[in-house]
C-alpha cells in the first residue's frame, strides 16, 4: 500500500507545533507563538495561504524569498507530474543527464552567456562554498573578502563570510583568511585587494540584510578593481537572481558587470525541490576540473536531481512567459510610491527602497515628543526589536506576512511572488496604513504589546528566528 498522505495530512491536522516542540527545534516553535506566527497552514495558491479555519493571509515574506513564481504555480506543478509518470533514469551519476545539460544553457542565455560552465547545487549556502573553493583554486592565493552585513548562508564556509559575529558565535574557528570590509566603499575593496593575496571578492549586489543597495557603478568598478589585482569577482545572485529585483540578475541593473563566478538559487527551485547554480568562467573551471583524474573533484551526490532540473526549467519558462520581470517592477513602483505618499504623515518611516519586488522599508527615531519616549524605551529594551512592531500587527491584525531583516537598523523587507496583483499591492497598503496609525499613536496598543514582547524572554533575539 502507498502512503496515503492525503490520510496522513489530515489525521495529523493541528499536529504541527507540538510535533516541532519534541522534535525539531522547541525554540523556533516558541518564537512563533510569542510573536503569534504559529498558524496551521492547509492550503496555498500564488501569494496567498489558508489556515485550517479557513483564513486566507497574503505572503509578502515568499518563504524567505524563495516563492518568486507564488506557491503551487499550476504549470511548474503540471512539469514535475508529466516527469514523475515519465519513470526517467535519474541519479545514474555515471552518465551525463540531459536535464540539467538543457538548464545550464538555458541560464547561460539568461546571463548574456558571460561565464561558460554551470555547477548545480542543492542550495544557495552549497554555491557559495563552491565559489570558495573555485576562486581559492584557480588563483591559488588563500584569502576572501566579503562586505560587512553580508549573509551568504550558514554552512561554515559561507558563515565565515557572515557580517554580522552573532552568526558565527559559537562556531569559530571558521575559514581563515576571511576578511570584511565595508560595502559599498570601492577605496575599501582596493586597499584590501592590494595585499595581492586575495582569491575572491563575495558580494550580494543588494544586500539582503536591510535591503541595501550600493552606488550606481560600485559593482561594476569592484569587479574591474578585482581583475586589476588578479582576484575574483564573486556575485552571490543567491536571493536577487531569477527576476527579483525586475531583471534576471540584479548585476544587469548596472549594465556591464563582469563576474568571474555567479551564484544563483532560492527562485531557480519554483518553491518545489531545492537547486542552486554556480555559472563560472572557463579559465576558472579549467583550474578546478583540471584533468581526467579531477573531474568530480567537486560534486555531490544529489546536485543536478532530475526533479531538481525540471523545476529550474518550468520556473524559467514560467518567469518569462508570464513576463513576472515586467509585473516585478510595475507592482514593485506601486508600493514603493505607496509607501513614499504615506511618509509626510508617519514620521516613524525613514526610508522606503528597492528595485523589483525586493523591498526594504526602514524606520527612524521619530521626532514628536511622545513618539520618541516609546522609541527609546523599546530600543533600550532590544536593539533589534522595533520592525516587530510593524510585522507582528501586519500579520496579527491583516494576515499579511512580512519579514524583519537586518541587525542593528529598522528595516522591514518585503519579497512577495513576482505574479501578485494590484489588488494584493493594495491588500498590503491598506495593512501598512492602518499599521502605521497605530504605531503612531503613543499610548497605544501596539506599544502595549512591544513593551510585554520586550519584556518576555524570547525577545532576547526574537528576530534572528524570523529574518533571512
Ligand atoms: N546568499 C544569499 C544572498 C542569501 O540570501 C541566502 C539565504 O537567504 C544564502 C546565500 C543561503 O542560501 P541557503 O539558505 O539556500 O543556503
Amino acid at each position: 500500500m502507498p502512503l496515503d498522505i492525503k490520510q496522513l495530512l489530515q489525521s495529523h491536522q493541528g499536529r504541527n507545533y507540538d510535533l516541532h516542540r519534541d522534535h525539531i527545534n522547541p525554540v523556533f516553535a516558541r518564537v512563533l507563538k510569542t510573536i503569534g506566527f504559529d498558524h496551521v497552514y492547509g492550503k496555498a495558491q500564488g501569494p496567498y495561504l489558508w489556515d485550517n479555519r479557513g483564513n486566507k493571509y497574503l505572503d509578502f515574506m515568499g518563504g524567505w524569498a524563495v516563492l518568486s513564481m507564488g506557491r503551487n504555480h499550476p504549470a511548474i506543478k503540471q512539469a514535475l507530474i508529466d516527469f514523475l509518470n515519465e519513470d526517467y533514469p535519474s541519479i545514474v551519476a555515471f552518465d551525463a543527464p540531459l536535464l540539467s545539460g538543457l538548464l545550464a544553457a538555458e541560464l547561460k542565455k539568461k546571463t548574456a552567456n558571460r561565464l561558460d560552465y554551470v555547477f548545480f547545487t542543492n542550495s544557495g549556502t552549497e554555491g557559495i562554498e563552491a565559489a570558495i573553493k573555485f576562486a581559492k583554486c584557480s588563483t591559488g592565493r588563500p584569502a576572501i573578502l566579503f562586505a560587512e552585513k553580508a549573509f551568504h548562508g550558514l554552512s561554515s564556509g559561507s558563515l565565515s563570510l557572515n557580517g554580522e559575529a552573532s552568526f558565527r558565535k559559537g562556531f569559530e574557528p571558521l575559514l581563515p583568511e576571511c576578511r570584511m570590509i565595508p560595502f559599498n566603499d570601492l577605496a575599501a575593496l582596493e586597499q584590501a585587494l592590494s595585499k595581492r593575496d586575495v582569491a575572491a571578492f563575495i558580494v550580494e549586489p543588494i544586500q539582503g540584510k536591510g535591503v541595501n543597495i550600493p552606488s550606481p557603478g560600485y559593482l561594476r568598478e569592484a569587479a574591474a578593481l578585482c581583475r586589476r589585482h588578479g582576484s575574483l569577482f564573486v556575485v552571490d545572485e543567491v536571493q536577487t537572481g531569477v527576476g527579483r529585483t525586475g531583471k534576471f540578475l540584479a548585476i544587469d541593473h548596472e549594465g556591464d558587470v563582469d563576474p568571474d563566478i555567479i551564484v544563483v538559487s532560492k527562485a531557480l527551485s519554483g518553491g518545489y525541490v531545492p537547486v542552486g547554480a554556480v555559472l563560472t568562467r572557463r579559465k576558472v573551471w579549467e583550474s578546478v576540473f583540471s584533468s581526467m583524474d579531477r573531474a568530480i573533484v567537486h560534486s555531490s551526490t544529489f546536485h543536478q536531481g532530475s526533479l531538481a532540473m525540471v523545476t529550474g526549467l518550468a520556473s524559467l519558462k514560467a518567469l518569462e512567459e508570464e513576463n513576472m520581470m515586467e509585473n516585478a517592477n510595475r507592482m514593485g513602483k506601486l508600493i514603493i510610491d505607496g509607501i513614499n505618499a504615506m511618509k509626510p504623515r508617519f514620521e516613524l518611516i525613514s526610508d522606503v527602497r528597492g528595485r523589483g519586488l525586493m523591498i526594504g522599508i526602514e524606520f527612524g527615531r521619530p521626532k514628536s515628543l511622545s513618539l520618541r519616549t516609546a522609541w527609546s524605551l523599546i530600543h533600550k529594551m532590544n536593539a533589534d526589536l522595533f520592525p516587530q512592531a510593524v510585522v507582528i500587527p501586519l500579520m496579527d491584525d491583516h494576515r499579511v506576512i512580512t519579514q524583519v531583516a537586518g541587525h542593528h537598523i529598522d528595516v522591514v523587507k518585503l519579497t512577495p511572488p513576482l505574479n501578485i496583483t494590484q489588488e494584493d499591492v493594495r491588500w498590503f497598503l491598506t495593512a501598512f496604513e492602518d499599521v502605521m496609525r497605530k504605531l503612531h499613536q503613543f499610548p497605544g496598543p501596539i506599544w502595549e504589546v512591544m513593551k510585554k514582547l520586550g519584556k518576555h524572554a524570547v525577545t532576547k533575539r526574537p528576530r534572528e528566528a524570523v529574518e533571512a
